[in-house]
């Protein structure tokens, strides 16, 4: 898992949008999150490696079959299971939009909506022949802008609710994000951020090298033949005018390391703050038409950025803000607009994460647009699909496993106080846990989706989204509001309020299969998760009490005894040299590898309690607790190149696969499954095995 400290950028919705580091708060996981789908590869073969001694090295045992004929997919660095599962996900939500499109279901359900709004992308011919006319009254408001107040009630009705937490839209001026207040459990807030960049960073605006002046060249020139797509006179100074406005409020964005720090975004600021703290800006204009006007307290995370915009409001001329607005305009429709309109006539779009692969055709255009407006609802279908009750039942039965072994593990603890116990297993006992998907699909029935109407159906998609969002700010903190959708393979941690949601994409093979194995399960999928539910009681989530309020309850005692504890797993992760050259940086990996340890004697001890006493099976000549421990270390498997490598070992928080497969030379338990001995390399002699949680 890492702290995103950086926005990294994906498509979403045709455009690019930043997925925030939503500070410590809320956390993806970048060992559960996936990546871009891959093209054509299939899992390979499954073999156990016979001619590798278990004890020599476990990940090569477990997975040599596998390492010696799988092959990195052509354009791609890397090739892992996550992978695999991305891509398994892409497919099925594509099979089930090409489905909803061509059932031409009964008007007003769920199928019928998702499928038309992805045939109406899909529509180019009557988006062509429409042209700029579904924009018309929109840029006919930004024409009519005469004045700060109108400027301002202007960005104010583009105050974007999120269809994520985890999303902000780059391309408006301030996002909002309704959640529970960092001191006050009971009430939902709107939290402000920071928005309003073409380009996915700050830093891509003040960086001077001449890589990134490139490349804001390029964007500028995009910029421009936008403009006068839209039949604009002059757009090349336009543009250079939009790239300046951009760059005085990338000055203004709060540095990327500031989200890393949550007191630096917990300013509870009052509706009267605003005009005095931030000037400029028209507020009362600019919350009554954001649908705030009668909201009195606000989490403002970044006010350097509110304070720098408001002053631009005051200080930019209108024409320069009413061009900035219309180029915003025309991108943020840009996939339901014709072809011209959303490219500028360029090739491609210079926004996108340099990363990751762009998208290709308009399949996928289509897909990511339905997936960005209707998500939960593509997931309801997903769910529907390919993740039965069954599966859910079986997997919430893991998770009560899980947090039960996690209470006995805390109770057991010798490094934390008894006090800071009671604290941490009162946490535990609140905790809630989201499984697949939600237990109450979200109620479309007002939203209207017809076929033919990709422009109406993104705008009032956007405005049901907004309406339902802003709707939360009149009800109680709801801790089982899903941040992530079922098709999205991955988990969320939410410090705030005390929850994690695993979704329904994230827990299929080879994590964990409802049909399958148990004790594969809790190897891969129930360490995985127990690692994830670790964070919210370790050096991260101790800053947040059972409400998911920020409340310290950790003693400086227990930090320098769990500090203590830890030193020795950083000089073993030291001693692991993936290349000649280069080892891993045990400091820099320590918080994960301690979860990944914790993770799997957790996952260990849940295994052992689901069986209630009896004996496992035994499959294929394997004992329950050896494809326990083999699917753990399945689970890392990894090809890549030794450029990817290099960076993983210089920049990761989670070490190269192998190492964390050999997390299991500090499980007592994995010595006797797998015999062991001392001769062996993995072999740590009982005192040297690192024991923490
Ligand atoms: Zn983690």
């Amino acid at each position: 898992m890492i702290l995103r400290k950086k926005p990294t950028v994906r498509q979403n919705n045709h455009k690019t949008v930043a997925v925030l580091n939503a500070g410590v708060v809320m956390f993806v996981c970048a060992a559960l999150m996936t990546a871009a789908p891959i093209a054509d590869q299939e899992a390979n073969v499954d073999g156990i490696d016979h001619s590798v001694k278990a004890g020599d090295d476990f990940y090569r045992y477990a997975n040599g079959g596998w390492l010696h004929s799988a092959v990195i997919p052509a354009g791609h660095d890397k090739y892992d299971n996550r992978m695999i599962m991305a891509k398994t996900a892409a497919e099925r939500v594509r099979g089930l939009l090409h489905e909803a499109a061509s059932s031409h279901s009964a008007k007003g359900t769920i199928t019928q909506k998702v499928g038309d709004y992805y045939a109406s992308v899909m529509d180019e011919a009557t988006i062509e022949a429409k042209g700029l006319t579904p924009l018309a009254d929109e840029m006919g408001a930004v024409a009519a802008i005469s004045d700060k107040r109108s400027l301002s009630s202007y960005i104010g009705s583009t105050l974007n609710s999120e269809v994520e937490g985890l999303i902000s839209n780059a391309d408006h001026v301030f996002g909002v994000w309704i959640n529970q207040g960092f001191e006050d459990s009971d009430h939902n807030l709107p939290h402000l951020w920071q928005g309003g960049l073409g380009l996915p960073d700050r830093d891509l605006y003040l960086d001077s090298s001449p890589k990134m002046a490139d490349l804001r060249a390029k964007y500028q020139a995009h910029v421009a033949a936008v403009l006068r797509v839209a039949g604009l006179t002059d757009c090349d100074s336009r543009a250079a005018t939009v790239l300046s406005l951009e760059t005085k409020i990338a000055h203004a964005f709060a540095p990327d390391s500031d989200a890393a720090e949550v007191s630096k975004q917990n300013n509870p600021w009052k509706r009267a703050d605003f005009a005095i703290k931030a000037p400029g800006m028209d507020w009362q204009a600019f919350f009554e038409s954001a649908g705030l006007g009668r909201q009195s307290d606000f989490i403002v995370w970044q006010p350097s950025a509110v304070t720098g915009v408001s002053k631009l409001v005051q200080s930019e001329a209108l024409e320069e803000w009413k061009d900035y607005l219309r180029f915003h305009l025309i991108e943020h429709y840009g996939v339901v607009l014709p072809k011209s309109a959303a490219t500028g006539g360029l090739a491609s779009s210079t926004t996108a994460n340099p990363g990751e692969p762009l998208m290709t055709g308009r399949d996928d255009t289509a897909i990511a647009a339905t997936s960005g407006a209707l998500g939960p609802a593509v997931g309801q279908l997903y769910a529907q699909r390919y993740f039965p009750p069954e599966a859910k039942t079986k997997a919430q039965a893991m998770a009560q496993d899980l947090i039960t072994a996690w209470g006995a593990r805390i109770s057991k603890l010798s490094w934390m106080s008894a006090q800071t116990k009671d604290k941490a297993l009162a946490k535990l006992a609140a905790f809630e846990v989201g499984i697949g998907y939600p237990d109450q699909w979200i109620d479309y029935s007002t939203l209207d989706i017809v076929r033919g109407d990709a422009f109406g159906n993104m705008r009032r998609a956007e405005a049901f989204i907004r309406q339902r969002n802003l709707a939360q700010l009149e009800r109680p903190v709801d801790p089982i509001e899903w941040p992530i959708n079922p098709q999205t393979p991955g988990a969320v941690i939410m410090f705030s309020p005390n929850a994690e949601f695993f979704s329904a994409a994230l827990l299929q093979p080879p994590y964990f299969d409802g049909n399958g194995d148990s004790a594969s399960n809790y190897g891969s999928a129930g360490a995985g998760m127990a690692h994830e539910i670790g964070h919210s009681f370790d050096e991260l989530g101790n800053i947040y009490d059972a409400h998911g309020r920020l409340h310290g309850w950790w003693t400086a005692e227990d930090r320098a005894r769990f500090k203590s504890a830890a030193a020795k797993l950083a000089i073993q992760l030291d001693a692991y040299c993936p290349l000649p050259d280069m080892c891993i940086k045990g400091q820099q990996v320590l918080g994960e590898s301690i979860n990944d340890l914790a993770g799997l004697l957790v996952a260990h001890d849940a295994y052992v309690l689901s069986l209630k006493g009896r004996p496992d099976v035994v499959i294929g000549g394997l004992s329950g607790e050896q494809r326990f421990f083999l699917s753990f270390a399945r689970r890392w498997r990894k090809i890549q190149t030794e450029t990817s490598l290099r960076t993983q070992i210089t920049t990761d928080t989670h070490p190269p696969g192998e190492y964390r497969a050999d997390t299991v030379r500090n499980v007592d338990a994995w010595y006797g499954v797998y015999k062991a001995e001392p001769r062996d390399k993995l072999y740590l002699k009982p005192e040297d095995r690192v024991r923490i949680w």
